[in-house]
């Protein structure tokens, strides 16, 4: 019997957890005929007592794996270690707080098996419950992301998915540490169905998404995936030099023809200071590149484990 991975990352979920394995394993009872289900729960150094319980089920349902991080290494990573560990012919991503319905791991798979699918994802069509200023950003950038970067992103794009063993094996040799995972679904091709799904509020704790936090991580995304912003230093650095040439030479001109620079010294040291500060824009773009540049040569682990369940394919059939 084929077997399917469920990689849940799980960040301070002590309180949602029992509600998702509840309902995860009602999923795995009705695709019974199916799949058999593995879970791996990946413990992203949680600070309440999550991986005490991924602990206490690993020891009552031998189905349960576990991995758990020395720190919190971010979701990306989480999802990573997930995979790493992943033994099944198929693979869902799914999040522990039931905002992604689980009961659609049984469309999501069907498709795969009949539609010839590699992958299906799951696409937020509402954002009911999110704030409009949140939407707002959100929605901005799946646009500007789409246009200057050659990975296409749909909007609202989320990281639950189920994909074939095959797509997870590419996924996990892209060694990259700054990860933005939905970027590199996109980036590795392969056959994807999208389905739309609701919103659906968290049922228990809260998001770990501040919006600072979530800008950052749409510059991770931009910077991992397009080029255009050096550019754009290229562009201005060209522009700004033109511009400060030609108002030489018409001062230089001014000065052959009056004998003496008409000269206005407060125009030049603002010109000066437009372009010194303009330089360093410039450098900004070009050090958020090099800086990156730099921690990949490190050749950083993604993530440092610090334990994980032992098991094997066999026992996982229970
Ligand atoms: N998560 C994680 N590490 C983190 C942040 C989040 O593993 O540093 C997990 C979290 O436990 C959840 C999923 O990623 O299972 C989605 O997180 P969250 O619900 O906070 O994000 P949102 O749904 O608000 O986008
Ligand atoms: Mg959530």
């Amino acid at each position: 019997m084929k077997l399917l991975s469920v990689v849940v990352p799980c960040y301070n979920e002590e309180e949602v957890l029992p509600f998702f394995y509840k309902k995860i394993n009602e999923i795995s009872e009705k695709m019974i005929e199916k799949i058999a289900f593995e879970y791996i729960f990946v413990d992203d150094g949680s600070k309440d007592d999550t991986l005490q319980y991924i602990k206490k089920l690993a020891a009552e349902d031998r189905r349960v794996g576990y991995v758990s991080f020395t720190r919190n290494f971010g979701k990306e990573a989480a999802i990573y270690a997930g995979l790493e560990h992943s033994k099944g012919d198929y693979v869902v991503l799914i999040d522990a707080d039931l905002q992604n319905p689980p009961e659609m791991i049984i469309e999501m798979y069907d498709s795969i098996i009949e539609g010839g699918y590699d992958s299906v994802a799951a696409r937020r069509v509402t954002r009911t419950g999110e704030p409009v200023i949140r939407s707002f950003f959100s929605k901005s950038f799946y646009r500007v992301f789409n246009k200057i970067s050659n990975t296409n992103l749909a909007e609202g794009a989320s990281d639950f998915r189920l994909m074939t063993r095959q797509m997870v094996e590419v996924i996990l040799a892209m060694k990259e540490s700054n990860r933005f995972t939905k970027g590199i679904f996109g980036w590795v091709g392969f056959n994807t169905k999208w389905i739309e799904c609701e919103n659906v509020e968290r049922i228990a704790g809260e998001s770990k998404w501040s919006f600072l936090s979530l800008f950052n991580y749409a510059i991770e995304a931009i910077v991992d995936f397009s080029m255009l912003p050096l550019a754009i230093a290229g562009i201005l650095g060209i522009l700004f030099t033109v511009i400060s040439f030609i108002s030489l030479v018409i001062q230089i001109f001014g000065y052959m023809t009056l004998g003496h620079f008409k000269s206005n010294l407060s125009l030049l040291v603002s010109v000066i200071l437009l372009i010194g500060g303009l330089q360093f824009f410039c450098i900004g773009i070009l050090s958020e590149y090099v800086g990156r540049a730099y921690l990949e040569c490190k050749h950083r682990p993604i993530y440092i484990e610090k334990e994980e369940s032992s098991y094997d394919n066999d026992k996982s059939k229970n």
